[in-house]
């Protein structure tokens, strides 16, 4: 196992996630407890010492199940990380219940790492607010030795994580972020890291296979990427990420045995991509998305031909998103904190921004087109 250094601790490079437990069929919240104390077994025997859970996963289930497997093994043998699950806006003034229960779950003294969970922008008002007072509360555990290191994990975009660095940036110790060679310009990925830098922050990563999709290019891509270094397209994604110096944990949520232990050999050697590697994967991630996506540049020149006052090319970076996950999460919530009259349902069809769009996007269909989709 490779490891990465953080402040005196030996990090391992790769950390278990535990969103994606091993469970029963069709039965999310039925995690299969055996199977998951048998993965950690592994995990701390060949060197992997970075466990990441959170109150939702699971339904709570996998707080418990880490929490149980874990306790087998002395407490200064792993790492363990919980977080504050902001990303539903009731949970914020129950900060000081959820907290206490969250150890007692995973039956441990204290967390190593604590997370602000999802900051993103509909929750950044509710993360500032002082009457929720959630950056006091977590101060105040990280004094009394039950959080030994507080960050936060980000799925907003460039703005709010801007705006909260400018208050909380000095605190933070590290910040968790959506991540992969696709991404890395997809969800501005790369601007993201180069702000965190700014401040000192170094990422942990957090779908660095994007749900799996990486590990099962096309073969065609996948053809590409054999003729210059014979592994799998998972390992390829995980050695673009060993190559950027920031990320020190990159978290898998793996399922069975089969994906860690495949994954633990990834991670025996550091084997950053090459700069002729780096280019290549580039140019596959530009045709993966080429092939789903609109080619928006964000020149904005449409945006003041609309009578809606609609964001034009946000809302077709939320329709790429949306398209590309095939689903998902992220656009229905970006869509909440959107003003009303100013959605993609609120377009009009009068085609004025087509007129003026350098790459001839057929905007008005593309709105028709989300708003049918987030609707199914
Ligand atoms: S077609 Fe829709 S998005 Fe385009 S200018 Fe008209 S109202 Fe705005
Ligand atoms: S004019 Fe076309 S390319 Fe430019 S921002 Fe608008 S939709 Fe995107």
């Amino acid at each position: 196992m490779i490891y990465r250094d953080f402040k005196g601790m030996k990090l391992s490079n790769l950390g278990m996630g535990c969103m994606r437990l091993p469970h029963a069929e069709g039965a999310v919240n039925d995690v299969d407890f055996a199977a998951v104390a048998e993965m950690a077994k592994y995990c701390i025997e060949h060197g992997v010492n970075y466990f990441d859970t959170a109150w939702g996963y699971h339904g709570g289930k996998s707080e418990v199940a880490i929490g149980e497997a874990l306790s087998a093994f002395p407490r200064e043998s792993f790492y363990l990380a919980d977080k504050f699950p902001g990303y539903d806006l009731a949970n914020f003034p129950k900060a000081r219940e959820i907290f206490p229960e969250q150890l007692r779950r995973c039956k441990v003294e204290y967390f190593d790492f604590y997370f602000l969970h999802n900051v993103l922008e509909l929750n950044i008002d509710s993360y500032l607010d002082p009457k929720f007072g959630i950056y006091d509360y977590f101060m105040e555990q990280k004094e009394a030795g039950l959080i030994k290191h507080l960050g936060f994990s980000a799925h907003g975009e460039l703005p709010v994580l801007r705006r909260f660095l400018e208050v909380y940036g000095k605190d933070m110790e590290y910040c968790q972020l959506q991540l992969n060679f696709l991404d890395w310009e997809f969800q501005h990925g790369r601007e993201k890291v180069e702000l965190l830098r700014e401040y000192g922050i170094p990422v942990w990563v957090m779908e660095p296979l994007r749900g799996g999709k990486l590990a099962s290019l096309e073969p065609e891509h996948g053809a590409r990427l054999r003729a210059l270094r014979d592994e799998s397209d998972a390992a390829w994604a995980f050695r673009f990420l060993q190559g950027i110096p920031d990320v020190k944990v990159i978290l898998s949520g793996m399922s069975n045995m089969e994906q860690l232990v495949d994954n633990v050999r990834i991670f025996e050697t550091d084997a950053p991509l090459t700069e002729a590697e780096n280019a290549e994967l580039a140019k596959i991630a530009a045709e993966m998305l080429s092939k789903k996506t609109q080619p928006c540049t964000g020149c904005r020149y449409c945006t003041e031909y609309c009578p809606q006052g609609i964001d034009i090319p946000r809302m077709i970076e939320l329709y790429n998103e949306h398209v590309f996950t095939g689903g998902g999460w992220m656009a229905p919530f970006a869509l909440r904190t959107v003003e009303e009259g100013k959605r993609p349902a609120d377009c009009l069809h009068c085609r004025s921004c087509e007129q003026v769009c350098p790459q001839g996007l057929k905007i008005s269909e593309i709105f028709e087109d989300f708003t049918a989709k987030l609707k199914g």
